[in-house]
């Protein structure tokens, strides 16, 4: 069975790793990857979005980015209009859910929202695709 959903999966920037197609394994163009990403919080340097840019992020500062002074900062909003305008999904929405009804509730609802209808798996953001059953 897929692995689970847990908190350190839920990056600083709001995006939840376990959906991510780096964590599932695969490219964009459709190959699966040698290496997996591990997700944001292990560590990984395969990820594009804000860790590099941001020195709050890299020093492990703080731990979701609602801490910080300048939330949402013209990086994290240029990342959160993307990935709602490419993918449906909001990393600045999710950060303002966790941050009022807490990271459990918050992974609660991602394990449904984000189900396969046919096997139980875990759909891509991505690509909408289950990589357990494949469709
Ligand atoms: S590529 Fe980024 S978003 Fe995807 S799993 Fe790795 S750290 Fe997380
Ligand atoms: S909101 Fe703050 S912590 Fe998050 S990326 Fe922007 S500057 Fe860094
Ligand atoms: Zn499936």
């Amino acid at each position: 069975m897929s692995k689970p959903f847990k908190q350190e999966l839920i990056a600083p920037c709001g995006m939840n790793c376990r959906i991510c197609i780096g964590y599932l394994g695969y490219t964009m163009g459709g190959k699966k990857r040698k290496n997996p990403c591990i997700c944001c919080r292990l560590g990984d340097k395969q990820c594009a979005f804000l860790k590099d840019g941001c020195k709050k992020l890299s020093n492990e500062e703080i731990k979701y980015c609602f801490e910080c002074e300048d939330f949402p900062c013209k990086n994290l909003k240029k990342l959160d209009k993307r990935y709602r305008t490419k993918y449906e999904m909001s990393m600045i929405e999710n950060l303002e859910y966790i941050e009022k009804n807490g990271i459990s509730k918050f992974i609660e609802n991602e394990v449904e929202r984000w189900k396969c209808p046919k096997c139980g798996g875990v759909i891509c953001v991505h690509n909408r695709k289950c990589y357990n059953c494949g469709i």
